[in-house]
């Protein structure tokens, strides 16, 4: 156990300052002092420049910190070190201060022996460490760390699309003015390289910029991209467990999680896949990227698939947005064909597929085209693989539990796999060149309007090989399938008429 814990965490207020007392008699938990004060910074005082990088725009516990509790009590004294309750109280109500959970049902009490009395925990934010009603926040109130950075930060030399380099463009404004934005971009479209400029111009203006996405995947597959394409910048890459945990850096990229560790830090915050799980559904997650930026910034949304509001609110111009509507190759998005299977589970049940997807696998071995097929959920998948593997012993199938996944998707890169089961893990973020894609069940709630536009950009991705079958195999056609051809039409249309698809 960390020496830390043991120690007592109780407080007094004495000469206008914020004391660790574990005797005086009148001493309380932090979040019962009625305000903490903050003493001016002392011009004189020789801070300690391993705590500044460490604490500069973070909001840390007392156990994250390698550091003694005396040394972060003097640098708070001097006005360099902030203290924040944990916990806040809304009336009765309690508020972490870190993810913003204000559900009654996701507090809880333990008896505490850092404050010992009985001491009220927020569970939501737990695998971050406990915050409790004794729990300081402890942040950096000081001059921010000097980062050196060269005049031309980005060594980059690609070729930008026209519609990237519209976003491009977009993007580079939206951060120099501070705006919300959002670019729109095709699965395909190349939105990473999107950013370069903006980030350039950021780095060099000296301001503080983060990547940040829900997925561990995307950062760790984005963080060899910056790094060549800034050689010259530090670029911490934070994940559950990552070494870059006390690194400062100018450039972040992080997953949506890791800011919760982050408070007013970041003067650009730049959202990647701001659709997809656990963001959507996880308030807490909305509330760390609000707060690790600071009061004025920039923010910039990317996606493929925004939700309904988001396309809403952009037909109705109340979104400032940019679509990318074509792929880096000028080919259009390949166009999902709606195919009626009848009663699919009920025949899976008898250990039989419908049989024209039963034809459409078929037609794929003897063409030796390689090709992924979804299914709604696990069981039925793994049935379906039985029975597959009659037609090819190789054929395999994937899921987000499954411990032998990356190798899977290394072996349908290298072409051992023909066909790919999969649930919908592998709906984004793949990508394999040259590919036809299937749904069997596209009528299952799982498949929304954006999971299935996601499903459909596996096909068609490389500039060789940019038409792709893709199929929705269903039992009754639901809205959702409708929206999400519509959009993809849509986006075809737009790229023909602004001329970024070869006709
Ligand atoms: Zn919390
Ligand atoms: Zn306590």
């Amino acid at each position: 156990m960390n020496k830390k814990e043991l120690t007592r965490m109780r407080f007094i207020i004495k000469d206008e300052l914020l004391i660790p007392s574990n005797t005086a008699e009148y001493s309380l938990p932090i979040t019962k002092i009625p305000t903490i004060p903050q003493p001016p910074l002392n011009p004189n005082f020789a801070y300690n420049p391993d705590l500044q990088q460490l604490l500069s725009g973070k909001q840390l516990l007392i156990d994250d910190i390698p550091f003694s509790i005396a040394d972060i009590q003097t640098h708070y004294q001097h006005g360099y070190v902030t203290y924040r309750k944990g916990i806040a109280y809304n009336g009765k109500q309690p508020i972490c201060a870190r993810c913003g959970n204000k559900d009654p049902m996701w507090f809880a009490t333990f008896p505490c022996a850092r404050c010992g009395e009985t001491c009220l925990y927020c569970r939501q934010c737990l695998m971050m460490g406990r915050i409790s009603e004794c729990t300081p926040l402890i942040g950096w109130n000081g001059p921010v760390p000097d980062t050196l950075s060269p005049m031309k930060p980005l060594e980059w030399r690609g070729m930008l699309s026209e519609g990237q380099r519209v976003a491009s463009r977009h993007v580079v404004e939206a951060i120099l003015a501070n705006q919300e934005h959002l670019i729109w971009a095709v699965c395909g479209a190349g939105k990473t390289e999107v950013l370069f400029e903006g980030i350039e111009e950021a780095l060099t203006a000296k301001r503080r910029i983060c990547i940040a996405t829900p997925r561990t995947d995307v950062v760790l597959e984005l963080t060899p991209r910056l790094k060549a394409a800034f050689p010259n910048i530090p670029v911490a890459s934070l994940y559950g467990g990552s070494e870059d945990r006390h690194l400062y850096a100018p450039l972040t990229i992080a997953t949506t999680h890791q800011l919760l560790r982050f408070y007013q830090a970041f003067d650009t915050v730049i959202l990647d896949e701001v659709d997809a799980f656990p963001y959507t559904v996880e308030k807490s997650l909305q509330h760390a990227v609000k707060q690790a930026r600071k009061p004025t910034s920039a923010m910039i949304y990317l996606t493929a698939t925004p939700n309904e509001r988001w396309q809403r609110e952009c037909r109705s111009g109340k979104r400032a947005f940019t679509t990318i509507p074509a792929r880096f190759h000028r080919h259009p998005l390949p166009v999902p064909g709606f195919v009626w299977c009848g009663n699919w589970q009920k025949r899976l049940q008898k250990n039989k597929l419908p049989p024209n997807v039963i034809q459409w696998i078929h037609h794929r071995i003897l063409a030796n085209k390689q090709a992924l097929l979804f299914f709604p959920r696990i069981p039925m998948m793994e049935k379906a693989l039985t029975i597959l593997r009659q037609i090819s012993p190789d054929i395999e199938a994937v899921h987000a539990e499954d411990p032998d996944r990356k190798n899977k998707v290394q072996k349908m890169r290298a072409k051992e796999i023909p066909i790919l089961l999969t649930t919908t893990i592998l709906e984004r973020g793949v990508t394999f060149p040259n590919i036809d894609v299937a749904v069997v069940g596209a009528e299952d709630t799982i498949f929304t309007e954006s999971a299935l536009v996601q499903i459909a950009g596996r096909a068609g991705r490389s500039k060789d090989h940019p038409e792709g079958g893709v199929t929705f195999f269903h039992y009754g056609k639901t809205d959702e399938m409708i929206k999400a051809r519509r959009q993809i039409v849509s986006m075809n249309q737009e790229g023909i008429k602004k001329g970024m698809i070869n006709q």
